[in-house]
């Protein structure tokens, strides 16, 4: 609406406007029923909780949901059929049943449109996934798991949850990695802005790429909106020199979303920088990013958990020292860790490549020499 000449949208021409919005949970469950109509269901399919998880689909998202699911279900089937006949036998139909893993599968394929152009992401982080960082785990799933999981709850208690968090410490400690685990485990959609994207993604008119993610962010709601290196996009004001005032415009239009996020339940922002000292102040009041959470480099116990997080799914000898190895690692973060098993895993796959390759060449080698005996 915002690119129409504004003469067309005054009273006495267009004078009504009706948004149609993004459908919520109960609209949702609704369009799911009218477009399953009829569909053979096996029991353990679920609308409910299909309409639950759909956030940001709108109805023509739903649709390919329910056809998609519908498709899979017919291509199980589809070797029994003979499509030399006329006619397909009745029990052969009979047996088309479209199961809840159909459903997972076409909800995998199929992404909601409201959020598309603002990247929006489903993550599945587990808490289990994070090492160490007790501490902000529990400061995050108090004040944000809850209010979004137990919102009723919180109403009804007249509590306002914080609407914004900021995190801070060193890079590669996992401020991302825990965002995102707080999203999945909420069940919220996430968008991730880093502060520099803002700048140079929406060159000369930064403001509406904020006042963009805002939106997305309601329509997408639940949602956790995570503003990485937030100091780029809100240093202190004084601090961003005469150059331009793309800055101090940007903080302003942020401060403005932030105070606005009181009548929009379901919205959180969470910013990570690292350094702390240089955000603008305005936005470390009451109401904008109220709390302050540390995430600190790991400690000893800590590296030893991301260790075993990270060396979880790899065939790791029996030989390997935990302890020794944490001791060693003394003074990484959690993603020098990652790369450290990265690195390790990629060693004992270029190991088993020479080896293997070298035996087959002498074997080759062999047959060859054998051969020309023979
Ligand atoms: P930051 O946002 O603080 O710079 P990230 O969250 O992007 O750091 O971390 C980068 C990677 O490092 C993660 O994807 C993860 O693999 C690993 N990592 C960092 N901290 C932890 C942790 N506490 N537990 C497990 N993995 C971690």
């Amino acid at each position: 609406p915002d690119a129409l000449d504004p003469a067309l949208r005054r009273p006495g021409r267009f004078d009504r406007e009706i948004e149609i919005g993004i459908p919520d949970e109960p609209g949702r469950l609704e369009i799911l029923e009218i477009h399953s109509r009829g569909m053979p269901f096996t029991e353990d399919v679920n609308l409910n909780s299909i309409a639950k998880v759909t956030h940001g689909f709108v109805g023509a998202d739903l649709e390919s949901v329910c056809r998609e699911a519908a498709m899979r279900s017919l291509r199980k089937i589809l070797p029994e059929i003979n499509l030399e006949e006329s006619k397909i036998p009745i029990e052969t139909l009979n047996k088309i049943k479209i199961t809840a893993q159909d459903f997972e599968n076409a909800l995998k394929e199929i992404q909601p449109s409201a959020l598309r152009e603002v990247y929006i992401q489903k993550p599945c982080v587990k808490w289990t996934d994070i090492g160490g960082l007790e501490e902000v785990k529990n400061e995050l799933k108090e004040s944000i798991e809850w209010p979004l999981k137990h919102a009723d709850l919180f109403s009804d208690a007249d509590i306002t949850p914080p609407k914004g968090i900021l995190l801070f410490g060193p890079p590669g400690t996992g401020k991302t990695l825990i965002a995102k685990a707080v999203a999945a485990n909420s069940d919220s959609n996430f968008i991730s802005i880093k502060g520099p994207e803002l700048l140079s993604k929406w060159v000369g008119e930064s403001e509406k790429g904020v006042r963009e993610v805002f939106r997305k962010a309601r329509q997408a709601s639940p949602c956790v909106i995570f503003f990485d290196e937030l100091d780029s996009v809100a240093p202190r004001r004084s601090s961003t020199g005469g150059d331009s005032h793309v800055g101090e415009r940007l903080v302003s239009q942020l401060l403005t979303e932030m105070d606005g996020l009181e009548d929009l339940k379901g919205v959180v922002v969470i910013g990570a920088t690292n350094r702390p000292d240089i955000i603008d102040e305005a936005l470390l009041r009451p109401g904008r990013f109220d709390r302050l959470c540390e995430v600190p480099a790991p400690d000893n116990e800590a590296i030893k958990e991301i260790l075993r997080i990270h060396m979880a799914k790899k065939p790791v000898d029996k030989a390997v020292d935990l302890d020794k190895l944490a001791e060693r690692a003394k003074g990484f973060t959690g993603a020098d860790i990652a790369a450290l098993v990265k690195a390790a895993a990629i060693s004992a796959i270029k190991e088993y490549i020479t080896v293997n390759r070298n035996e087959t060449n002498n074997k080759k080698l062999e047959n060859g020499i054998h051969a020309s005996n023979s």
